[in-house]
């Protein structure tokens, strides 16, 4: 997808963490309270940014092996729930709320494809005020590849039209598979060079640079 051709996406698929909300303080409060009840080391932002992947079952392998990973699911929402608790904020990231309202101003069609815990995000999501944005959310999906085809048959999407933005590898690796254009934005969980690897259509600071994309295609 090229950047002129931007306006022309009708489907706009939104990963959650790190693409329309800063949740890193939450996940991270919340895996080390998993990491600390099997006894281990705390892991610090930095090294989970270099570690942390998705699916999140491959992170899980290496930091805990053998440990089942509904059991490991149990702990961390029991840690994601403490940390919100504890006044943790996870806020819309700048842009996000623009963002959803412009693509809804230009009657787009807006879908979640999440890895967040169902109920957490169906919460979150209602409290910031943005669930409405949204035809149909996929949420706690472990694999977002082997949901992607579901999102696209169910809602009858032209995968020629169909955007999938997010902050992860996994994101990208999931838009392809989904023969739809991926969008890797730099506000989340891994950096540049982690998502060049991934080689996306479009990588983009934040969430303004794709907003002035289209605005820019309005005015043509
Ligand atoms: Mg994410």
């Amino acid at each position: 997808m090229v950047k002129s051709r931007i306006h022309d996406c009708e489907n706009w698929i939104f990963d959650w963490s790190g693409t329309l909300v800063d949740d890193l303080a939450m996940v991270l409060n919340a895996t080390n309270h998993v990491l600390r009840h099997y006894g281990k080391d705390e892991i610090g932002r930095d090294d989970f940014r270099m570690r942390f992947r998705l699916p999140y079952s491959g992170f899980y392998d290496e930091i805990l092996p053998g440990v089942p990973l509904p059991e490991l699911e149990d702990h961390f929402r029991v840690g994601f729930a403490d940390s919100q608790a504890a006044g943790v904020k996870s806020p819309l990231l700048p842009w996000a709320v623009e963002f959803l309202q412009c693509l809804q101003a230009r009657n787009k069609r807006m879908f979640i494809l999440s890895s967040m815990d169902a109920p957490a995000f169906d919460r979150h999501a209602r409290e910031l005020g943005v669930d409405h944005f949204f035809e149909a959310t996929y949420a706690g999906v472990l694999d977002k590849r082997d949901q992607i085809h579901r999102v696209m048959d169910s809602h009858q999407l032209d995968a020629a039209r169909t955007v999938f933005l997010g902050d992860m590898c996994h994101d990208v690796e999931t838009a392809r598979h989904g023969g739809v254009a991926s969008i890797a934005l730099l506000t989340g969980y891994q950096n540049a060079a982690q998502l060049s690897g991934s080689n996306p259509d479009l990588m983009a600071d934040d969430l303004l640079e794709i907003l002035q994309l289209l605005e820019a295609a309005r005015v043509d």
